[in-house]
């Protein structure tokens, strides 16, 4: 050990000489980073970097992405959206199909945008996709709080924002350490990662700068060694233990847990969110009566698979073939940080 700490983190990842050990990178940035930065190619063989589902975009389910369509086509909606959402395919089409067929979509870099929009534009009904997990549902919750300072009964939202704890319980057994996502723990804290130490999960928390990388990495190594369950924060100038109560209490006020679809991963009990009754108004599927609607995948991709760490971008066949980021057949190509997009933009070798 005290050799150990002597030695940089790089020095550690690259001279690891022990027991094979499956990281999952529950974070899609990370996974985009660790290939950008070149980091995969320290690793010995023995240490193998797994995708998990923390791309809000590639657990999003084909379902969300029809539902948003019915209320562009059918309800004339204008649809306020990130822009990776657009391209993503739906049962017949993706929102960018259903702008050729006249739907109005409006690109938003934040909720807040989408509610300034329909504060803007009375005419028009506006709905925002809110998408991803504690991270960002604090947002969404606060443009609905403005909708209504504002007054505005033009402005909802569909909602599909997931909370992991639930992801991790379905991952259990996956991997031999989670590498969890600093800006989710920066939110929620970092006692339900403690909790999991206790049935037998490891894992540390991970930054995103190359320095806060590769600690993480050399951490997750140096315990794994051990052979005893573990936990470490390797973000801490970012993530406490309590997390943003401020952020919590937002949520609280607006939302409530329900089940939801993940893709790939089928219908998680209490891993989603919803707005609560008070704020039902503001609820499009409420608002606009939203049938009931079955998604189909593409049955040639395998994000699912991917999502889950069970196969790797490159063993699905359409991989870079038919399957591009200019023309994905799944989520996971579409999104900034989808698994399959990152391992074509940095190694198509897989
Ligand atoms: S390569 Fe394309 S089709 Fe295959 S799993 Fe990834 S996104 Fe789906």
């Amino acid at each position: 050990m005290e050799e150990q700490k002597k030695r940089t983190a790089r020095e550690i990842i690259e001279n690891y000489d022990g027991p094979a050990v499956r990281i999952m990178e529950v974070c899609g940035t990370h996974t985009h980073e660790i290939f950008r930065l070149g980091i995969r190619k320290l690793l010995p063989k023995q240490v193998e970097l797994i995708s998990g589902p923390g791309c809000p975009v590639c657990v999003t389910p084909v379902s969300f992405i029809d539902e948003a369509i019915y209320l562009a086509l059918e309800k004339q909606v204008t649809i306020c959206t990130f822009g990776d959402l657009v391209r993503v395919p739906g049962s017949q089409m993706s929102l960018a199909g259903a702008r050729e067929k006249g739907a109005k979509i409006h690109i938003v870099y934040s909720p807040a945008d989408a509610e300034r929009y329909a504060k803007d534009h009375p005419e028009e009904q506006v709905t925002f996709l809110s998408v991803g997990f504690e991270t960002t549902t604090p947002a969404g919750c606060l443009s609905v709080k403005q909708a209504k300072e504002d007054g505005i009964s033009n402005y909802s939202l569909l909602v599909a924002n997931k909370t992991m704890p639930g992801a991790y319980e379905a991952l259990k057994g996956s991997a031999d350490v989670f590498l969890y996502p600093g800006h989710v723990n920066a939110i929620t804290g970092t006692e339900l990662c403690e909790e999991l130490v206790k049935e037998g999960v490891s894992g540390v928390v991970a930054g995103f700068t190359a320095k806060e990388l590769l600690t993480a990495l050399a951490v997750a190594l140096v315990r794994f060694q051990e052979g005893k369950p573990f936990f470490v924060n390797c973000y801490p100038r970012v993530v406490t233990r309590e997390g943003s109560r401020e952020a919590q209490r937002l949520v609280n006020e607006l939302m409530e847990g329900c089940d939801s679809e993940w893709r790939g991963l089928g219908i998680i009990p209490g891993s989603g969110m919803q707005l609560r009754e008070e704020w039902e108004a503001y609820d499009a599927r409420k608002k606009y009566n939203m049938p009931k609607i079955e998604g189909k995948a593409n049955p040639a991709c395998r994000c699912g698979d991917v999502l889950q760490g069970k196969c790797k971008p490159s063993d699905c066949k359409v991989f870079g073939k038919v399957c591009t980021p200019q023309h994905p057949v799944g989520a996971c190509m579409v999104s900034g940080e989808g698994a399959c997009s990152a391992y074509y933009m940095y190694d198509t070798r897989g």
